[in-house]
């Protein structure tokens, strides 16, 4: 069966997936007058921002905090646009307190630029030159991004508007641009300053997949720095699902639609050019073609080379090859009494638990933490989420019972570790759940349970990044596998560029 459903005046687009991502560029291309189907597997729309709900209490499958929601951050300019109101929040302070091997007091990285500077001045000795530098990089970076700029530019419309971006405050990230946090580091003589960079190695890994040594500088400069006002990080009141509810709401209020439960099998092109995609019903079994004149994949790429037939794009296939290992996560999902949570917690807390050992592999735990009131636990209770980075690759070799046994040790030992900060005696644990990368692979369609982009080395960030564009004509690529990289807010800008680029071709 073959359908074009849409309207005939309109150009009809089909979104892939309904994370941040694909629910952004379909709700801001209704907006701007388009046709739009968004398709999505899953059963309900959000993607690694989605929640889900077991015995009273509501656990956010991946993000938890959001960034992006200050006057001119990337989620309230999108949100003004679709003329639908921001959801209520709660600044994040500190935005995460960050627990050293053998250390019992964090590192508290404070919302107020001032108090975040004296904390890491008691923390880190001699390091301020080196977080002064940074300042500077961000402010020069956020001025850049702000310009919205199209990276890595594709043909002479993203050419012009990287250009346009470029002015003289731009020119002090110049010399920097093939640097990353270790070389700073060492620039600064600071580099041997274990805690430091142990600190960086920590907190970068959750923003850019790879530690200070591999992180590209520039990149590091904005993701160290939105912690602060006036950016700054927020819980979302309710839940993560509040951002999705509100970006399908402006989605249908413009004439879009959004089928849930849907997955596309296929892209389909014709001499080089996107037609439409084959999607199947998962209830009903039914498989059709939709014809489209523009197809917006919320996707990774790894899963984009193989939605689309690979002669077409022969040569993509083999840069998507060649990137260096994703990361997967293991995530652990608890249901508590407040009596676990001890007085005055900070929403989100950051654990290495051995110097000598990865940051990952349990060996580090990024913790969020309801609030009393926030809409996650019934009262008296909370929800406590911990995460780690993981080898996917490692969840989907040998047998089921291999694979239960894997799932039961990391289980048992993120309870342990956990167990030293929070009070997990076992009346206090009511509900307890993990997500492995099948899990995420499950619910997510992400290949292999991959998560969080390909990385923000110098080889894979920003100018050397995956394009919005894609070797396919009217393909376009939205998510965290693109420009700037993961996280809501991250999506958000690969999204605009999307539907900006799709204007201009207009
Ligand atoms: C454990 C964890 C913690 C995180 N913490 C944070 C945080 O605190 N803050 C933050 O900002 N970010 C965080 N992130 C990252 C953030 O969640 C993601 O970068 C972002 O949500 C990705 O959005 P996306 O639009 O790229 O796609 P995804 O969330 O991957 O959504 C893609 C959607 O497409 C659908 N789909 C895929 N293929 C198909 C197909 N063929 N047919 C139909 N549907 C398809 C999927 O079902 C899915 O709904 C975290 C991620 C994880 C895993």
């Amino acid at each position: 069966m073959s359908s074009n459903k849409g309207s005939k005046s309109k150009s009809r687009v089909v979104v892939v997936g309904a994370g941040i991502g694909g629910l952004t560029a379909g709700a801001l291309l209704a907006r701007r007058g388009y046709d739009v189907l968004i398709l999505d597997q899953a059963i309900v729309p959000g993607g690694c921002a989605s929640t889900f709900k077991r015995r009273g209490f509501i656990f956010d499958v991946g993000a938890t905090q959001v960034a992006g929601l200050e006057p001119g951050g990337i989620h309230k300019r999108i949100f003004d646009e679709l003329e639908v109101d921001l959801p209520p929040t709660t600044p994040c302070d500190p935005a995460c307190a960050v627990f050293l091997p053998g250390e019992k007091q964090p590192i508290n990285v404070w919302r107020d630029r001032e108090k975040w500077a004296v904390e890491r001045q008691k923390q880190f000795p001699g390091s301020e030159p080196f977080w002064q530098l940074m300042g500077k990089l961000f402010a020069a970076s956020w001025k850049f991004q702000a310009r919205d700029p199209v990276l890595p530019p594709r043909n002479l419309w993203d050419l012009w508007h990287l250009v346009s971006s470029i002015r003289l405050d731009t020119s002090i990230t110049f010399p920097f641009t093939f640097a990353t946090v270790g070389d700073a580091l060492r620039l600064y003589g600071v580099y041997g300053d274990k805690r430091l960079k142990t600190f960086l190695d920590m907190q970068l890994k959750l923003y850019s997949q790879v530690d200070a040594d591999e992180t590209a500088l520039l990149y590091a400069a904005t993701a160290l720095a939105v912690s602060q006002e006036p950016q700054g990080l927020y819980h979302l009141q309710g839940s993560m699902q509040v951002l999705s509810d509100r970006l399908v709401e402006a989605l249908e209020k413009y004439g879009g639609k959004l089928l849930m439960r849907h997955t596309v099998e296929k892209i389909n092109t014709k001499s080089g050019k996107v037609t439409g995609v084959t999607i199947r019903d998962l209830k009903t079994g039914e498989v059709w073609t939709e014809n489209a004149d523009r197809v917006v994949a919320n996707v990774t790429t790894q899963n984009l080379v193989q939605l689309v037939e690979t002669d077409s794009i022969a040569n993509y296939q083999r840069r998507v090859d060649k990137l260096p290992d994703a990361s997967g996560a293991f995530v652990i999902y608890l249901g508590v009494d407040r009596a676990a949570i001890p007085e005055g917690c900070p929403p989100h807390l950051q654990f290495l638990y051995d110097y000598n050992g990865p940051i990952g592999e349990n060996n580090s735990l990024f913790v969020s933490v309801s609030k009393a009131g926030d809409g996650r636990a019934p009262e008296g209770k909370a929800t406590i989420i911990a995460s780690s980075f993981t080898d996917a690759q490692m969840w989907w070799q040998g047998t089921k019972e291999e694979y239960d046994k894997l799932k039961q040790e990391y289980t048992k030992e993120a309870i342990e570790r956990l167990g030293e900060y929070f009070n997990l005696s076992p009346e206090n644990i009511i509900h307890q759940e993990t997500a492995t990368p099948r899990t995420f692979a499950r619910f997510t369609a992400r290949d292999r349970g991959i998560v969080g982009g390909i990385g923000q080395r110098v080889s894979t960030f920003g100018p050397f990044g995956f394009a919005t564009r894609t070797p396919v004509k009217h393909l376009w690529l939205v998510g965290d596998s693109t420009h700037p990289g993961e996280g809501t807010a991250g999506v958000s800008y690969s999204a605009l560029t999307v539907v900006r680029q799709i204007e201009a071709a207009k």
